[in-house]
C-alpha cells in the first residue's frame, strides 16, 4: 500500500519490544490513513508513491506522541492569590475561612459559560501541545452538580475539536462535597445520577473518584464505581495520596485501568494493583508544590511488576503545570525514576493508563501520533527541566 507519508533516517524509539527504549539509528517510518503501516530499516519500507509526503527526519529522535494520563485542566479562575497567601505564610484554614481551595475554582467554574471555559483552557492545551503532547485525559470535578460537571465534559469534547490532539475524558464528580451538603447524600443524589447522565449523553470514557480522609471514604467510591460497572465504564482512582485508605486495593477490586498518587500505598495495596494489573500513575507536581516528603514507593512497585506512568496533574490548586517533560523529569529526580522508566511513563504505560491500546508505541496499525525531536538521545527529553526540544509534533499523520 503506497503511503500518504514516509519519515526517513530517523532516530527511533519504539516503544514496543524487548529494548523499548533503544533509539535505533537511520528508520523509516510509513504512515496511511492516520496509523503507522510500517516502522523499521529503510530497505524493508513500502515504497512512496506519486502523491507521497516525504520528510526527512535528518537523524533526529522520533518517539511516539505523549500522553498525559491525569489532568484537571479545564476549570475557571487562577488560585495564584491563594498561593501568594500561602506562601507569606497563611495557613491552610486560613485560605479556606478567606473563600480559597477548591470550593475556589468551583464557584468560578460554574460562573463561566462554555465560551469562557474554553477560553480560559485552550491555552492551557496549547502549551501541552508545545511540549509534545497528542492525547490528553481531561477529569470533570470542579462542577459538583449535574449541570457544571456535563459542561466541563462538553468543554474538554470541544477541546479535541479546536486542536489537532485527541481528548479522553473522565467523570470525576466523587472530587470533594460541595459547601454545605452531606457526603453520602451527595454521592447517592447528585453525583451518581450525574455520571448516569453524562454516560448517556456520551460524554464519559472512564470514571474516577478521590478516595481520602479529606475526600471520600472506600464504601462511597465502591457506590460510584458499581455504577460505572453497569454502565461499562473503565475506572480510576485518586488513591493513598496523604494517608493510607485502601484505596488502590478497592481499585484493583473493580479492574482499575490506574490507581494514581500512591505516596501511602501499602503493600497489599501493590500486590492487588499488580494481580489487577492496575497502573500506577505518579503525580510529582503535586508532591512537589504540597512539599510531601513520603514518596511513592517506587522500589516495591517496581519489584512487584506494575506498569510505572508519569503525568502533570495540570490542575489549579496542587499542580498547576501543563508541561509533561516537566513531570517526567520531576519523577526522575523527585522519586527516582529511570529516563527509560519516565519515557515508557509518558507512552505506553500512559496508554495503558487510558486503557487504549491503538497509541503510545510506533508499530504497524498504530495511530500515527508521533513526536520529532533536535536531539538523538531519549535521555534528553527527561533531563532538561522542562524545556523538551520538540521539533515537530504529528497527530494522526498529519504534522500540526
Ligand atoms: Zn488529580
Amino acid at each position: 500500500m503506497t503511503p500518504d507519508l514516509l519519515i526517513t533516517d530517523a532516530r527511533l524509539v519504539r516503544l514496543r519490544g524487548p529494548d523499548p527504549c533503544a533509539a535505533i539509528a537511520a528508520q523509516t517510518v510509513a504512515v496511511r490513513g492516520g496509523k503507522i503501516t510500517f516502522a523499521g530499516d529503510a530497505d524493508g519500507a513500502p515504497a512512496a508513491g506519486a502523491h507521497t509526503q516525504i520528510w526527512p527526519a535528518e537523524g533526529r529522535l522520533l518517539t511516539p506522541g505523549l500522553i498525559d494520563c491525569h489532568t484537571h485542566l479545564v476549570y475557571a479562575g487562577s488560585r495564584a492569590a491563594e498561593f501568594a497567601k500561602r506562601m507569606a505564610g497563611a495557613s491552610y484554614a486560613e485560605i479556606a475561612a478567606s473563600g480559597g481551595g477548591i470550593m475556589n475554582t468551583v464557584a468560578a467554574t460554574r460562573a463561566a459559560s462554555e465560551d469562557e471555559l474554553i477560553a480560559q483552557s485552550l491555552p492551557r492545551l496549547d502549551r501541552m501541545l508545545a511540549h509534545g503532547v497528542t492525547t490528553v485525559e481531561i477529569k470533570s470535578g470542579y462542577g459538583l452538580d449535574l449541570e457544571t460537571e456535563l459542561k466541563i465534559l462538553r468543554c474538554a469534547r470541544r477541546l479535541g475539536e479546536l486542536r489537532r490532539v485527541r481528548i479522553i475524558t473522565t467523570f470525576l464528580g466523587a472530587h470533594t462535597t460541595p459547601k454545605g451538603a452531606e457526603a453520602d447524600a451527595y454521592i447517592d443524589d447528585v453525583c451518581i445520577p450525574a455520571l448516569r447522565t453524562a454516560a448517556m449523553q456520551g460524554l464519559v470514557d472512564a470514571v474516577d473518584g478521590f478516595c481520602e480522609t479529606i475526600a471520600f471514604t472506600p464504601g462511597q467510591i465502591a457506590r460510584v464505581f458499581a455504577t460505572a460497572q453497569a454502565l461499562g465504564l473503565p475506572v480510576k482512582l485518586h488513591a493513598e495520596q496523604l494517608s493510607n485508605q485502601a484505596g488502590a486495593e478497592l481499585a484493583a477490586q473493580f479492574g482499575a485501568l490506574s490507581a494514581d498518587h500512591l505516596e501511602h500505598v501499602s503493600a497489599d495495596g501493590i500486590a492487588a494493583m499488580a494481580a489487577a494489573g492496575t497502573v500506577a500513575v505518579l503525580l510529582p507536581g503535586a508532591f512537589y508544590a504540597l512539599r510531601e516528603t513520603i514518596k511513592p514507593p517506587v522500589a516495591q512497585l517496581r519489584a512487584a511488576g506494575v506498569s510505572l506512568a508519569v503525568a502533570s496533574d495540570s490542575n489549579p490548586g496542587t499542580s498547576p503545570m501543563t508541561s509533561l517533560p516537566l513531570a517526567m523529569n520531576m519523577a526522575a529526580i523527585l522519586f527516582g525514576l529511570t529516563t527509560e522508566e519516565t519515557l515508557q511513563g509518558v507512552t505506553r504505560n500512559a496508554a495503558r493508563a487510558l486503557g487504549r491500546h491503538d497509541i503510545g508505541a510506533i508499530a504497524p496499525g498504530l495511530s500515527a501520533d508521533l513526536c520529532l525531536w533536535d536531539c538523538t538521545d531519549p535521555a534528553e527529553l527527561t533531563y532538561r527541566i522542562g524545556d523538551p526540544p520538540l521539533h515537530a509534533r504529528i497527530f494522526e499523520g498529519q504534522a500540526c
